[in-house]
């Protein structure tokens, strides 16, 4: 079987989740939903980076040991996940000792080899960011140079550190790492990002990097120069890679499914994820991930995730109101997975009635109503009479899977909803042109063209409910008990590619409203 593995970045542990890492774990989640049911055998991986300085600093703040603050973080995170149907494989943390002691092993190899050596590091230091940067690094277009953090979205004072440390010669790398971009276009997406990267930081040259810290204790130490800290991207990158068990005992699951098929990041982390990540490798003589997709940030009601929010930034206020299933379908749908998005209440309410009570739940809701107020509950198995318009919506629904699959397998979630939800607009157009309720008036004469016009219409309920379950987890249950679907084989993926797999003589049960409208005035 195909293997296909997936990771979210492992949040950094200085505060609760956010809607930020919510929308990039339900990506995440989203594809690996997706894969599975393609038939890959799929590992999903996310998880919490808990060292540094600043978590070190959090925690005293509220007179807290570091770890006993993580150990309360962690839990909000994995509550937060199964409240949105989060189904990973690995939630790996930083303070596993069986990550900490291959991070060790990573360190040690890569000084026996000569990439790593002792130096001393005199320059500035970002601690939110944990980001130390060269005097090259701060200077603008015009040579001016920034005594603030650069790095986007930051922009806090830096501060200045000198102390004895390590270095790993990531500028060794440069070459090899420009000639994978080449030979993989796919390597950084999107195409954007991967511009990004090259010509602002990989071009201008690649200096090495400090890899240790002697100011502060909360990390990973290197066993065989106690006192230094191992930085904390150093200890957090290579937790893809632990996870599946890397440089320890048991690596199976590492010789399986390594390299990864793609890494889900923010934007601000993907110079991360596309130069350090892959020098470490290469000096490890790893294999590289396939992808590292750099996706936009979220803003809330037109501002930046922050503090000032207060509580709008978190998931649970919206999953409490709207629903997980509501909550992870407008963040796929409403934002292509590039660019920034802004996510607004109002939006979140337009886009819940318009697509999921209006056109999807309408559409289950008439269907089922009609078989039961027409037949009674059950379609009658007769000579097919065709509608003129069935030809029309069997050719626009056997396409959209095909493009749904193009569409997901680029990450483009948006997308790949949009082809979908054009199926259900063409299906509530049909009802519309066919008129039923007409059919109705005149049964002996129009039993079996009626009969035909709703048997179309729960096929194309049985095809949505496959093609909408790597976002919609819970709704195609909905569906397939209302359409009492209860053959797997009509639930498989494939299957959606062949309209008419369902039997006739459909047998339907009323159901409560699958979304029922939200009307409440858009302010809170
Ligand atoms: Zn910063």
């Amino acid at each position: 079987m195909k293997t296909f593995y997936v990771t979210t970045p492992i949040y950094y542990l200085n505060g609760e989740p956010h809607l930020g890492h919510t929308y990039c774990t339900v990506a995440s989640d989203a594809l690996a939903r997706y894969k599975k049911a393609r038939g890959f055998d799929v590992k999903f991986l996310t998880g919490v980076d808990e060292h540094g300085q600043k978590v070190e600093r959090a925690a005293a703040d509220v007179g807290l040991s570091p770890q006993a603050f993580c150990d309360g973080l962690v839990e909000k995170y994995k509550a937060a996940w199964a409240s949105l149907d989060i189904d990973y494989d690995y939630f790996q943390r930083t303070t596993n000792p069986a990550h900490m002691a291959s991070v060790k092993k990573i360190f040690k190899k890569l000084y026996d080899r000569g990439d790593i050596y002792k130096g001393s590091y005199e320059g500035l230091y970002c601690i939110p960011c944990e980001t130390f940067f060269t005097e090259t690094q701060l200077k603008d277009a015009n040579g001016k140079v920034s005594t603030t953090c650069t790095v986007e979205g930051c922009g806090r004072p830096l501060e200045r550190v000198n102390e004895e440390a390590y270095f790993f010669r990531v500028g060794k790398y440069q070459k090899q790492l420009e000639a994978h971009i080449e030979a993989n276009p796919e390597f950084i997406m999107p195409v954007s990002r991967r511009n990004e990267m090259v010509n602002n930081f990989i071009k201008p040259g690649l200096t090495d990097l400090c890899v240790s810290r002697t100011s502060f204790s909360w990390g990973v130490e290197v066993d065989f120069d106690p006192g230094h800290v191992i930085y904390v991207w150093v200890d957090a990158l290579p937790n893809y890679a632990t996870a599946l068990g890397f440089l320890s005992d048991d690596d199976r699951d590492y010789k399986k499914y390594w390299p990864a098929d793609v890494h889900v990041v923010g934007k601000e982390i993907t110079r991360f994820h596309t130069i350090y990540w892959p020098c470490i490798l290469l000096a490890l003589g790893e294999p590289l991930p396939k992808q590292i997709y750099g996706h936009g940030w979220l803003q809330i009601e037109g501002q930046k995730l922050g503090k000032s929010l207060g509580n709008a930034i978190a998931p649970a206020p919206y999953v409490e109101e709207f629903g997980s299933e509501a909550v992870r379908y407008f963040l796929l749908r409403e934002f292509a997975f590039g660019p920034d998005g802004n996510l607004t209440r109002s939006a979140l309410i337009n886009r819940y009635n318009a697509d999921l009570a209006n056109d999807l739940g309408n559409l289950l809701s008439r269907t089922v109503g009609m078989v039961d107020k027409y037949f009674g509950g059950a379609l009658p198995v007769c000579e097919a009479v065709a509608s003129p318009f069935d030809g029309d919506l069997v050719t626009l629904a056997t396409e959209m899977v095909g493009k749904v699959e193009t569409h997901m397998d680029n990450l483009h979630f948006s997308e790949a909803l949009n082809e979908a939800w054009n199926l259900v607009r063409r299906a509530n157009k049909y009802i519309d042109e066919n008129a039923p309720w007409a059919m109705a008036k005149d049964m002996d004469a129009n039993q079996a063209a009626l009969a035909n016009v709703l048997y179309h219409l729960a096929e194309v309920l049985r095809i949505m409910a496959i093609v909408i379950s790597p976002v919609l987890v819970r709704t195609p249950a909905i569906i397939r008990e209302q359409l009492n679907i209860t053959d797997a084989a009509l639930a498989a993926w494939d299957s959606a590619k062949t309209f008419g797999s369902l039997p006739r003589g459909v047998k339907v049960t009323k159901g409560a409203a699958a979304f029922p409208r939200v009307d409440k005035p858009e302010a809170k």
